[in-house]
């Protein structure tokens, strides 16, 4: 692994498991950090989150070697615009923001005559903040690499080999392609979850006290994501609006089908359907990216 001094922009739940990932996984690189939050820099600094914790975006990269953005994707031209003037030449600047286009559209007006090669770890959870990271959070899950067409290809092998040493899978895409994979298997869901979880909301007729008794329909499992953070979620909606918007058209006539189904009774329909969705959630298992046991494998079956 080429990096020696890595620099981490945000210190919320994926800055933070990126410094704990680090001190885990390769001990003999030295990780220093800044959050725009004197709140986080002082919780991160408690937690250990990188080894040092600096008062300003510059003081944390001056002496980097990779430098990797973890602030919500609408935060990150300014965020890298406030190191620019410190950053080393020879330094290699990454980020893990949701959405490829927009991001490396942002970095390159913002630090022009750099390397910078964006990168997307899909992995998280619905927390936000210091206290969220943690360092297994990488493990077995994919991070995604959209670099440019003129990205150095050492650079490009060493960032590939820092993420699978955090213990990720790498896969290199074309940015365009992950932002239309993304939007079908993370921006609709959350779309889609914030949308019903208002809509129960707003019910007349079923009380709040009803929807929360008996979410165990299913209803509790679109709450989970539809606790994601509201900044996070506003930028990538903000940020990939073409192919979410796109996906959004397609799902709309897919969801107008089933509608019909019900409406004139075509039960056959809905079972082919069904029976087509429960196949892909089987190689989801199968392929290790989620816990086989019944209900999400949430550990407290009534103990
Ligand atoms: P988070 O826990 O909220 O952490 C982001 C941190 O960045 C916050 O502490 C925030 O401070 C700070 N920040 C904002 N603007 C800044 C700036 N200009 N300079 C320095 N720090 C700044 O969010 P996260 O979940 O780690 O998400 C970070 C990035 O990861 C996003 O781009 C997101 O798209 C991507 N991502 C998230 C997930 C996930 O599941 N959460 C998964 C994969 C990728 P304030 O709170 O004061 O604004």
């Amino acid at each position: 692994m080429s990096f020696r001094r890595v620099a981490i922009i945000g210190l919320g739940l994926l800055g933070g498991s990126i410094g704990l990932a680090v001190r885990e996984h390769l001990p003999d690189v030295t990780t220093t950090g800044y959050d725009a939050d004197p709140a986080t820099r002082a919780r991160a600094a408690e937690r250990g989150l990188v080894g040092q914790v600096c008062e300003s975006a510059a003081d944390a990269v001056q002496n980097a070697d990779l430098v990797i953005l973890c602030v919500p994707v609408g935060a990150m031209g300014a965020a890298a615009a406030e190191f620019a003037h410190a950053l080393p030449r020879a330094a290699l600047v990454s980020d893990v923001g949701s959405s490829k286009q927009f991001v490396a559209k942002v970095l390159a007006e913002a630090l022009p005559g750099h390397a910078v090669i964006p990168a997307h770890p899909v992995a998280g959870t619905e927390r936000s903040g210091p206290d969220a990271g943690f360092a297994s959070l990488f493990r077995q899950r994919w991070c995604i690499i959209t670099p440019p067409a003129d990205a150095d290809p050492a650079l490009l092998a060493g960032l590939s080999a820092f993420w699978e040493a955090l213990g990720a899978k790498v896969e290199v895409m074309d940015a365009a392609h992950h932002d239309m994979v993304l939007a079908v298997t993370s921006h609709l869901p959350h779309l889609i979850a914030y949308t019903i979880v208002g809509t129960a909301d707003d019910l007349e007729g079923v009380t709040q006290s009803e929807v929360i008794k008996y979410s165990a329909g299913g209803f509790r499992d679109f709450t989970r994501i539809a606790a994601s953070d509201p900044t996070m979620w506003r930028d990538v909606f903000l940020s990939n609006k073409d192919a979410v918007l796109d996906m959004l058209q397609r799902f709309t006539e897919d969801l107008t089908a089933l509608q019909r189904a019900i409406r004139v009774g075509d039960g056959q329909q809905l079972f082919d359907h069904f029976t087509r969705t429960r196949a892909i959630r089987r190689s989801i298992i199968e392929q290790g990216q989620d816990d086989d046991r019944p209900d999400f494998g949430r550990s407290d079956h009534g103990k």
